[in-house]
């Protein structure tokens, strides 16, 4: 069983309740769960665990999937890149300046030319791009790739949401034009969309302002989620980049016409921190409730063996986990020696999100009993129809979990007109910004807050909450991760 093979982990630690400290709740919980161990003598560069790893590999999926249904290729570039390729892009080094691991030697001897470890792919990958382009004809080139990457991390460091070894995705795109780089964002604005309601976690799509864009880039959507600790976590980022890299790189195709130009490039990441929000937002005093989708076990079966009764249970509960994984159903038979207290106790700490117990008087009545994750609720279940009824459950439990974080969110958004209401807010606040960068300093300056971005879709106009000057930019202030 998968179940027993796992790492030993500090059981025995305290998990506080959720409401009452929610940072250690999350730390506790990410290792009682096994998603995670961060005994690792390196800070910041954590195990996955078995269970966790499974989750992540779903979520790798789910992304692939999507990647596939709109035309990019997965490639696997090095992890290595030479100093002289990275330190093409001014803002780009300057950006990560801070935040290299280099590789200095081979065996005993230093290197002519220093390595990195990439902390992104860019100066990787730019500089074959430049020698795959040819003609307007090898455009739009779509590619994605699902590595890890490095970046030396001097905050303290927690499980998934800062660490210095992260599990990255990022897609690269090289298009003829401007307006076909802004239609891959408006592409990967509606893949976040769909990976957002597969793994139930709401977000908002607001503008960087300049000052926090991606080095490089010209400008910056960043995916935000609210936790429960009222602090946003950026969990995705998408980047139009113009020509800013494809001229220090050289990418140019050939036009029609015979000319050379340069191409325009987006970008788009994401990372384990996807894990991090669904562990916050969803998990509660009882321990993780994973979104159906993702999670390595849907259902977990628990057998209910009365004395002498074994020999008629156990057959029928492998019966049923069959037929459920012959539906296509991630299934998990707890034949393991326990009370059914304890199996229960287990599974729900795993975040499964749907139980199931079969015991005698449930064969002779040709039910299941089995409970919801996310609501506690007890069903009975026709036999028969046990196939048909666990989609539909873990369906409606995915919309339930959905909704439930997106009333959160909502709930959490406040307009606020001053800068009193920016220092007196707990959750998100909404309000005109003037646009200019002295009063997003002042902001972050003078509280706790930063303006996180702004509604680029947005039109009206108002008086700037920070400097009362006339704004028609809706910004974003929020405590951040
Ligand atoms: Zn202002």
């Amino acid at each position: 069983m998968s179940t027993n093979n796992e790492p030993k982990g500090t059981a025995a630690i305290h998990r506080p309740a959720k409401a009452d400290d929610f940072s250690e709740w999350y730390n506790v919980l990410i290792d009682q769960a096994g998603l995670s161990d961060k005994r690792y003598p390196i800070k910041g560069m954590n195990v996955w665990t078995p269970y966790g790893w499974k989750t992540m590999r779903l979520m790798d999926s789910l992304l692939r999937e999507q990647m596939e249904g709109t035309d990019h290729d997965e490639v696997c570039f090095p992890l290595l890149i030479p100093e002289d390729q990275f330190q093409k892009e001014a803002d780009h080094i300057k950006g990560f300046a801070d935040g290299v691991y280099w590789v200095t030697h081979g065996g005993l001897n230093p290197l002519e030319v220093k390595l990195l470890l990439r902390p992104t792919s860019e100066t990787a990958m730019y500089p074959m791009f430049a020698l795959w382009i040819r003609s307007h004809q090898d455009l739009p080139l779509k590619t994605f790739q699902i590595v890890n990457t490095f970046r030396y991390e001097t905050h303290q460091t927690r499980s998934f949401i800062r660490v210095r070894e992260i599990h990255f995705f990022e897609s690269h795109t090289c298009h003829t034009t401007f307006e076909d780089a802004q239609a891959q964002i408006a592409e990967d604005l509606e893949v976040m969309k769909i990976l957002g309601e597969q793994m139930c976690i709401p977000y908002l799509a607001l503008q960087r302002p300049d000052w926090d864009k991606f080095p490089g880039a010209d400008y910056t959507i960043g995916i935000d989620a609210y936790m429960p600790s009222g602090k946003t976590l950026q969990l995705a980022s998408i980047h139009q980049y113009k020509d800013n890299f494809s001229k220090p790189y050289d990418i140019t195709y050939e036009t029609e016409d015979g000319e050379h130009k340069h191409v325009h490039q987006t970008t788009y990441g994401m990372s384990e921190r996807l894990l991090g929000a669904i562990v916050g937002l969803h998990g509660d005093d009882k321990g993780l409730a994973l979104p159906p989708n993702i999670a390595p076990f849907q259902v977990a079966i628990v057998p209910i063996l009365a004395k002498g009764k074994a020999d008629l249970v156990m057959p029928q509960c492998e019966k049923l986990a069959e037929e459920l994984k012959q539906a296509g159903i991630r299934v998990e038979l707890d034949d393991r020696d326990l009370r059914p207290g304890k199996k229960f106790f287990h599974w729900e700490l795993k975040g499964v999100p749907l139980r199931m117990e079969l015991g005698p008087r449930d064969i002779e009545n040709d039910v299941v009993m089995a409970a919801r994750r996310d609501t506690g609720e007890k069903i009975q279940i026709t036999r028969a129809d046990i196939a048909k009824t666990a989609i539909d459950l873990l369906e409606s439990i995915r919309v339930n979990m959905l909704e439930k974080a997106r009333t959160i969110l909502t709930n959490a958004l406040v307009e606020v007109f001053t800068m009193q209401d920016v220092t007196d807010l707990e959750g998100i606040g909404k309000g005109y910004w003037c646009s200019e960068e002295a009063c997003g300093t002042k902001v972050e300056d003078e509280t706790e807050l930063s303006l996180i971005g702004f509604d680029p879709d947005h039109n009206g106009e108002g008086s700037c909450v920070v400097c009362g000057n006339k704004g028609t930019r809706m910004a974003y202030f929020a405590r951040t991760y």
